[in-house]
């Protein structure tokens, strides 16, 4: 038997269904499925997406079968619809549509009103009785059929319509009659020829025409931007489907229409149904932001028999899918039908209240809910907004449709390219403003803070694009004109120019003057926190904070973190307080001179562990011994050089004679980490007393038990952490035992030199924890190093050399095996060695995945990525299960 290509669907029976995405895409597998369950569906069939791969492995041909499989399908669509394609008498017409697996919206071409010629158009005339909607609908396939089959630019046919309106004085197309729209269609032949083509009267060469077009438009540019920013590699799906489907109208009077509606709303996530109507137009009408559309409730006042059909074909499809729904409708002359479901995009705070609420309400479990929600999106939830005073001393220019929540300032830019230009290149903050925007923009609107548009509704394409990228967004912002030749807007009486600022609040559509100062919202809430605290009860991996103050401290705990994995001291060195003390031990000449520095610096730091311990209410807190190059920590420039030298008391020969000693070609691989404490052991020993002194105080004061972790970075050698750790014990047993209480403190490692991983086996004879530092381990295993990297990382991932930044997410094959070895190695010695990571890997979602397969103990990352490793945490344990 010869291979299935073609999957028909109509008068209540589908050969396809919802599991066969891959092979029907998105749109032709629902649309099956939507016949199956007995709802309204305009019949019609799908070209398998097999047929796609093909077509592109085999120089752009088809599967011999093909074409008699089409033609068997039209009709079988003849008898179920009573009409023929290329009749006279009585059209069919159809509209050619696109669809993935995932669904890519308006990144592929559509057709629409396909079969109709000189003579079916009149045939339609006698169905109908209505010329005018039949030449409009004509005119209007020419102008499709003519852009996107035969690259004919549309301005063209534009050009043509804008004459005859002229000619006829008249503003809107609506105004327009039937002669004049066929005077239209007169034109439009001519423009055809002018581009050297004839307009196919055939309407089988019309249909072959635009389903190579489809198939073609697989790989067209946006789209495979469009792949490209979503993370979709080349060869993941097999190709597009085709939907070729009969055509309903919603162009056909006041009882027609066409809506988008999803069945919870996709901004907040309440459960109420959502969406747009607008009478008597066609769906384009709707997505291109042309016409600013209805709430769906209008439908109800118009048609309320057809709402409650809707609203009732709502639940229906949410307790089928199991999951919130977008969908598309029609209704032709009083007559519902269904176009599309899908699973409906939503903003990352709609995406936690609807998985929180759907497990509530016993659609899915607990489980479905954390898999859900992308960590990713967490974050953005964390995302900045406008405080009430910041808005109330800022100019409100105007208020649009709030289409994506968030806020963001930036500069105005008209033209998405170079708004992607100067985002890459100078880091520009950028507002991309248009009157609308278009599947081409999508680069641009990436690379943008947010995204302002003077048309559209909320289901608009900005509108949608910006909710999948969390991105603040105002769409309908009618009373800001767009002069886009003059590359300025009109607003309230007040001009901008690009480059001026401005700034907008995605959440409640206001547009303000200037920039306006966004902070981020603190604290978990509501479903986040609910979603949160499933995701802990599940996960097995700890999550602690890399933290280095008490707020920062408070924060990560208010965020669920439960411990510190990491706090880097040098941080509080650079305090204003602190710093002079901080120089005089560095510029010390002699053992005493740095001690009486250490001295002044020993009560503070004691004060900034006990803030610490304190924040952590008895979770553990790993403190990591000095670490930076010391001259870090010494002005460079002559003039700061003579400035802090006055203030020490020294000449400036002689601060300038330290600077130079302290100068390395290479600090990041110089004397930095345990290496200080080599030389200048007494650093160790400060610290030491900080951090043991501030656990018998707590102790004694407070009764608070904690078990410091004393942590000694960039050991490579067994006898490095051996001496330092010796210093460490005599230090804090002698203060132990001098207080007379009981503490407990560890000593471990940083394990962040490729030979402490190697060897990871003696060095857990010392080390009592391990904490792998993946920054300097990245640096070191692949030798890129961390300040220059930047440089020509891009190109490596542009060139396909490495999929991705190293430093942002864990190189599985190459650092990953370092951290896997030296966690076997260190717990063949020590069984019950306690292994975390604490680079900035340990808040990456594939990162921490990566370290539950490995079975480290804990993550640790910074406050704000606490939540999003806690559900990362979640889902990895679910999907290796
Ligand atoms: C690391 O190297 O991964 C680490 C956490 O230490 P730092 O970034 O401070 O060098
Ligand atoms: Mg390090």
């Amino acid at each position: 038997m010869s291979a299935k290509y073609v999957y028909f669907f109509g008068g209540n029976k589908a050969e396809g269904d919802t599991t066969m995405k891959n092979l029907l895409g998105g749109k032709g597998a629902n649309l099956a499925e939507m016949v199956r369950l007995g709802f309204p569906v305009p019949p019609g069939f799908t070209i398998s997406a097999e047929v796609c791969k093909y077509y592109y492995d085999h120089g752009r041909k088809y599967p011999e079968d093909l074409k008699e499989q089409v033609v068997k399908a039209v009709k079988e669509l003849e008898e179920v619809t009573g009409k023929e394609f290329g009749s006279p008498e009585n059209p069919l017409l159809v509209s050619v549509r696109s669809g993935a697996a995932i669904s890519m919206p308006g990144m592929m071409d559509t057709i629409l009103n396909l079969g109709l010629n000189d003579a079916t158009v009149e045939g339609m005339v006698k169905a109908t009785e209505n010329p005018r909607f039949c030449y409009d609908a004509y005119r209007r396939f020419m102008q499709m059929f003519g852009d996107v089959v035969l690259g004919i630019d549309h301005s063209f046919f534009e050009e043509q319509l804008n004459a005859v309106k002229s000619e006829k004085q008249v503003k809107l197309d609506t105004e327009l009659g039937a002669d004049d729209l066929k005077e239209v269609v007169r034109r439009y032949l001519e423009v055809y020829k002018k581009a050297g083509h004839e307009f196919p009267q055939d309407p089988w060469e019309q249909l072959w025409k635009a389903i190579d077009a489809v198939f073609g438009s697989w790989m067209n540019e946006r789209a495979i931007k469009y792949r490209e920013l979503n993370g979709i590699k080349e060869g993941e799906l097999l190709g597009t489907a085709v939907n070729i489907v009969t055509m309903v109208f919603g162009n056909m009077g006041d009882d027609s229409g066409t809506g988008v509606a999803f069945t919870r709303d996709p901004n907040t996530g309440e459960k109420q149904f959502y969406g747009e109507y607008l009478p008597n137009a066609q769906g384009e009408d709707v997505v291109a932001g042309i016409r600013t559309p209805y709430p769906l409730t209008k439908l109800g006042e118009i048609m309320p028999d057809v709402y409650k059909q809707l609203l009732d074909i709502f639940v229906k499809l949410e307790t089928h899918y199991r999951d919130m729904q977008d969908i598309e409708f029609t209704v032709e002359k009083g007559k519902l039908y269904l176009l599309q479901t899908r699973t409906g995009k939503r903003t990352p705070f709609a995406a936690v209240k609807i998985a929180v609420d759907l497990a509530e309400e016993g659609l899915i479990t607990k489980e479905e809910a954390i898999m859900r929600v992308s960590p990713e999106h967490i974050e953005t939830l964390l995302h900045p907004y406008f405080l009430p005073e910041t808005k109330q001393n800022a100019t409100l220019l105007a208020k649009g449709i709030a289409a994506s929540p968030g806020a963001a300032s930036g500069i105005i830019i008209f033209d998405p390219a170079e708004a992607e230009r100067l985002v890459k290149e100078s880091g520009k903050d950028v507002i991309l403003v248009r009157p609308e925007t278009s599947p081409e923009d999508i680069a641009g609107m990436a690379a943008a803070n947010g995204i302002l548009t003077s048309t559209g509704g909320k289901t608009s394409h900005a509108a949608v694009v910006a909710r999948g990228m969390g991105k603040a967004c105002i769409v309908g912002c009618e009373a800001m004109e767009v002069e886009e030749e003059a590359e300025a807007i009109s607003v309230n009486g007040k001009k901008f120019s690009k480059g001026d600022w401005i700034s907008i609040d995605g959440t409640t559509g206001e547009v303000f003057e200037g920039k306006l100062d966004a902070v981020k919202p603190q604290g978990l809430e509501g479903p986040l926190a609910k979603l949160l605290d499933w995701a802990d009860e599940i996960k097995r991996l700890g999550v602690r904070t890399n933290a280095d103050t008490p707020r920062d401290a408070t924060v990560a705990r208010e965020f669920g973190a439960q411990g510190i994995g990491l706090c880097r001291t040098e941080h509080m060195f650079f305090d204003e307080e602190r710093i002079p003390a901080v120089r005089q031990m560095i510029v010390a000449k002699t053992v005493e001179q740095r001690q009486a520095a250490l001295d002044k610096l020993l009560p503070m730091q004691k004060e900034d562990f006990k803030g610490l311990f304190r924040a952590m209410e008895g979770y553990p807190v790993t403190i990591r011994l000095l670490d930076p190059p010391l001259h870090e920590f010494l002005p460079k420039e002559e003039e700061d050089i003579k400035d802090l030298a006055e203030e020490m008391g020294l000449s400036f020969d002689e601060l300038k004679a330290t600077v130079e000693e302290l100068h390395e070609f290479n600090p990041m691989m110089g004397h930095r980490g345990c290496r200080l404490a080599v030389t200048y052991p007494e650093i160790a020993v400060m610290q030491t007393k900080a951090i043991i002194g501030a656990a018998i105080e707590l102790l004694k004061e407070e009764g608070q038990t904690v078990v410091p972790e004393i942590m000694v970075p960039l050991v490579g050698h067994i006898n490095e952490l051996k001496y330092l750790k010796k210093i460490i014990v005599d230090t804090a047993d002698s203060m132990i035992k001098e207080a007379g209480v009981e503490l407990n403190y560890k000593v471990g490692t940083m394990i962040e030199v490729p030979r402490a991983a190697l060897t990871a086996d003696e060095i857990a004879k010392e080390a009592e924890f391990f904490s792998f530092g993946t920054n300097d381990l990245t640096q070191m295993t692949f030798g890129f190093s961390r300040d220059d990297y930047g440089k020509f990382v891009g190109d490596y991932v542009a060139k396909g050399i490495l999929e991705v930044d190293p430093f942002q997410k864990l190189d599985r094959d190459g650092v990953g095996q370092l951290v896997r070895m030296g966690t076997e190695k260190g717990r063949a010695t020590r069984p019950d060695l306690k292994v975390g990571i604490c680079g900035e890997h340990g808040g990456e979602p594939s990162s921490v995945e990566f370290c539950h397969l490995v079975g480290l103990n804990y993550v640790s990352c910074s406050p704000y990525r606490v939540p999003v490793a806690r559900l990362a945490a979640a889902q990895a344990l679910l999907k290796n299960k």
